[in-house]
């Protein structure tokens, strides 16, 4: 059965500590707030994440001096959903902006949830946000509160061009209160499409390592018709090229930290780096993303710098996209939407985060218009599965992979947790779409099936 008000009283006192501590600690409020976003890095390929190649050198040096979240999860299985999370901090099943339709139709955010950037323009920040898929995001209502939301719709133009329109809004803007949203498509699909000398420098840099890439194996049968893996001869390519357009991620990160720095900015500047959704290499029996159930499209980086704050370290609890706005809200002295239905916190807490929190991440079956697909449920070391079927799975993470475990006397505080937030969902969820549905026109379903979302 449902047990709302159960669920609602402890996310309320879970809301409650965070606020009264954060009224205790006074700090000063950061000028610059920076989200900078790599579609498709999964946690696993940066540096400071463990990686043995050398992908992110940079990030690698500076994580030392910010908050580097071991376990930082999506919402969602691709872009859209994610992206409607960190924009809204909500889930799925709260925001409801999950899926596009065979009909060329798709859900937009409901125009009742406030969004980030729109307390944040409340708040007096200019806010702009650079991101690929301009018209879609428009059409979805990602670019609601922003004074200037643009980028180019066409894939093939890199993300260079995102990197120089922000500085010169920058300097444009050098005393005001600024808030960006710098969306990098790489390291998405299609691999390796970069400038030559980069590709060269990241080989270089690796040396023999680049010779370990699995050349060998070939790409699972399903996903070799696809067209855009059909171009790749073996994983070991794919894995290559996205290896070295992480590596032009961080020299992105570099550029930008060092313009900061230039500016004598930096100090004043809330600093967040994170990844939307992981990606596949044929874990599985799978490429790309878009399928929730797995650590590789679900385990994200994230890492914070709150300069002003000299809060760092290295953290275990489990934290989500969805954590993202209350904590930029929270630093900022903003109070993000009340309603008793935001799970998201301020994860940048001196006194720690809860050690036992789950959270969640979900994927619609495609057609369907009740039931709730597919959920994960992830805390710091154990995951619950609500599969296809309707079945809960169960699973322990030992070092970075998860095992499924067929007794399920160890998940016992999980599962009483997860479906009571099952029923929650059922309650509320999808009897019928959200009401805010948008038609996509042809340029936007052009572009959809360039990136391999639709056929
Ligand atoms: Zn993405």
């Amino acid at each position: 059965m449902i047990k709302k008000a159960h669920i609602y009283i402890v996310v309320g006192l879970l809301a409650a500590a965070y606020f009264t501590s954060n009224t205790v600690i006074r700090r000063s409020r950061p000028k610059n707030i920076i989200i900078f976003l790599a579609d498709a890095l999964r946690y696993d390929h940066v540096g400071c994440y463990g990686y043995d190649k050398k992908t992110t050198p940079f990030i690698d040096q500076k994580a030392a001096e910010g908050v580097l979240y071991e376990n930082a999860f999506t919402t969602g299985q691709w872009t859209i959903t994610a992206v409607a999370s960190l924009f809204t901090g909500l889930y799925p099943f709260q925001h409801r902006t999950t899926d596009l339709y065979e009909d060329g139709t798709a859900d937009a955010l409901p125009s009742g949830i406030t969004t980030l950037a729109e307390l944040l323009a409340g708040g007096g920040y200019k806010t702009y946000g650079f991101y690929g898929m301009t018209a879609i995001s428009h059409r979805l209502g990602f670019a609601r509160g922003f004074d200037l939301y643009a980028g180019n719709d066409n894939y093939s133009i890199n993300d260079y061009s995102r990197l120089a329109e922000f500085k010169r809004l920058f300097l444009e803007y050098k005393d005001e209160k600024k808030f960006f949203y710098l969306h990098f498509q790489s390291p998405h699909e299609p691999y390796g499409d970069i400038d030559e000398a980069v590709k060269e420098k990241f080989r270089n840099e690796n040396g023999e390592r680049v010779n370990s890439y699995p050349y060998g194996e070939d790409l699972p049968a399903k996903f070799s018709t696809n067209p855009v893996f059909a171009r790749y001869n073996n994983i070991g390519e794919c894995m290559l090229g996205y290896d070295e357009e992480i590596y032009l991620i961080d020299t992105f990160f570099r550029e930008m930290w060092e313009f900061l720095e230039r500016m004598n900015a930096l100090e004043d500047t809330l600093l967040i780096f994170c990844a939307d959704h992981g990606e596949h290499f044929g874990e599985y029996g799978i490429m790309g993303h878009g399928y929730i159930k797995y650590e590789e499209t679900t385990h994200i980086p994230l890492i914070i710098w709150d300069f002003k704050s000299g809060i760092r370290g290295r953290v275990k609890e489990a934290v989500s996209l969805i954590d993202i706005m209350p904590t930029i809200c929270s630093r900022i002295g903003i109070e993000p939407e009340k309603g008793g239905h935001n799970y998201g916190i301020n994860i940048l807490k001196r006194s720690g985060l809860p050690s036992k929190r789950g959270i969640i991440a979900e994927q619609r079956i495609p057609g369907a218009t009740d039931g709730l697909g597919i959920v994960m449920y992830r805390t710091a070391d154990k995951k619950l599965f609500l599969n296809e079927k309707d079945n809960l799975e169960y699973m322990k993470i030992v070092n970075g992979r998860q095992e499924p475990m067929n007794d399920p006397s160890d998940f016992v505080p999980e599962q009483k947790v997860f479906t009571e937030l099952l029923d929650y969902m059922r309650g509320v969820y999808y009897k019928a779409r959200a009401g805010d549905i948008r038609k996509l026109d042809k340029d936007e379903l052009k572009n959809l099936k360039e990136l391999g979302y639709l056929q």
